[in-house]
């Protein structure tokens, strides 16, 4: 399930060079080479899948699992605060490589605001469409 023009698909087939830090049969952890901070690292799965909506279930409940023990040792080992999780799926959510990923971002103590949004302030009545929008 490998794509020609894809660039993860070519870094886990071994065609183009990355920093490891785990392999699997289903996966592959990776140094983001445009890090957001020291360590930021990318969850790959083996397989192709464009995104979370593509992702099968299993894998997804595996992603999950591996990031958990990733982030484990990888604060340990760097000595970091705290960690963002971070998974964009299509262009308009900042996707850029359509390959399934997450992100796992180390934060530190003063590092800055490397994910900021701001908090809007909807009424009652708007929370409440959107509710039904959603579960109806
Ligand atoms: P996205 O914006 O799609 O969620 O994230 C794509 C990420 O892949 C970016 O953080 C970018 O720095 C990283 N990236 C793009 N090309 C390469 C590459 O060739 N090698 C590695 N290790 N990371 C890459
Ligand atoms: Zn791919």
């Amino acid at each position: 399930m490998k794509q020609d023009n894809c660039i993860f698909c070519r870094i886990i087939a071994g065609e183009i060079p990355s920093y490891t830090l785990y392999e699997d049969e289903k996966f592959k952890v990776i140094l983001d080479v445009g890090p957001a901070t020291r360590g930021h690292a990318l969850i790959l799965p083996k397989d192709h899948y464009a995104n979370l909506y593509e992702l099968p279930e299993e894998t997804a409940a595996e992603v999950i699992k591996l990031a958990k023990k990733m982030i484990a040792r990888m604060t340990d080992k760097l000595e970091c605060d705290g960690f963002n999780i971070v998974q964009n799926n299509g262009e308009t959510a900042g996707q850029t490589v359509n390959h399934f990923h997450m992100h796992l971002i180390p934060r530190y103590k003063n590092d800055g605001e490397i994910l900021k949004y701001i908090a809007g302030k909807p009424g009652q009545e708007e929370l409440e469409q959107i509710r039904k929008t959603i579960v109806e």
